[in-house]
């Protein structure tokens, strides 16, 4: 309804009315407003698959997402890359900080991956408590790396103080990245590779990125 500018959902129904001899005399014709039954129903669509307290996509729906780009690059056997990001030493900032002021280093470290994703096709998610991961469609393993890069920089920018880790004065982050050909015999649990390089990151002293090719 452009003049008042809001938009309804309307349902139409119209039923013939016959006389005796079969000739239609009449069509009754129902409108019935279903505005606020639609904007519920989007509003559970919404929430659904959106992670309450960072706004980026939940788990469920990277899984649904993922499947879908595995089928999708099948045929033209298109690359897609996965990182896998998890923050430094979490459970102490929240035993310093407490778990409010944790809340709001997850919402500024979920705003500044948004952030850095140029594409549209790029995907953030809140994949676990303080676990992220980002896919990015018909993207190399370099190009993952450089999207990987990027996201550390940023939020290292935001210089979130951690008076408690070990490795520095501010909140970093570890990366696992791995990039994947989609075939008919691999299945999407070979992302495991990115989860892999993530650990390996961890290992090798936090605060990096490791592709999965070299661990
Ligand atoms: P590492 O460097 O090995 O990743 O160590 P870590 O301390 O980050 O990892 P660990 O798995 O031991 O702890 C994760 C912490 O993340 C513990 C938990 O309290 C915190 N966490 C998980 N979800 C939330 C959340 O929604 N809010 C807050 N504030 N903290 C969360
Ligand atoms: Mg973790
Ligand atoms: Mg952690």
């Amino acid at each position: 309804m452009p003049r008042i500018g809001s938009r309804l959902y309307l349902t139409v129904d119209a039923g013939p009315i016959y006389d005796v001899h079969g000739t239609l005399i009449a069509v009754v014709q129902t409108i019935r407003d279903n505005t606020d039954y639609k904007n519920v129903q989007s509003k559970l669509e919404k929430m659904a698959i959106t992670d309450e307290l960072t706004g980026l996509y939940n788990r469920r729906y990277f899984t649904d997402h993922l499947d879908m780009e595995w089928r999708r690059g099948m045929p033209s056997r298109e690359p897609f890359a996965l990182i896998f990001l998890d923050i430094d030493y979490f459970k102490q900032y929240n035993d310093l900080y407490g778990h409010l002021v944790g809340d709001d280093c997850l919402k500024s470290i979920a705003t500044t991956l948004q952030q850095s994703l140029l594409r549209a096709t790029d995907m953030a998610t809140r994949y676990g408590g303080e676990e992220f991961c980002i896919l990015l469609p018909n993207t190399s393993l370099n190009g993952a790396l450089k999207v990987a890069a990027q996201v550390q920089a940023n939020i290292k920018r935001l210089q979130i103080p951690h008076a408690d880790s070990p490795i520095s004065s501010s909140i970093t982050i570890s990366a696992g990245v791995a990039s994947l050909v989609p075939t008919t015999e691999d299945s999407p649990s070979r992302l495991s590779l990115a989860d892999r390089a993530l650990y390996e990151a961890k290992g090798r002293g936090r605060d990096q990125t490791v592709a999965s090719d070299t661990c």
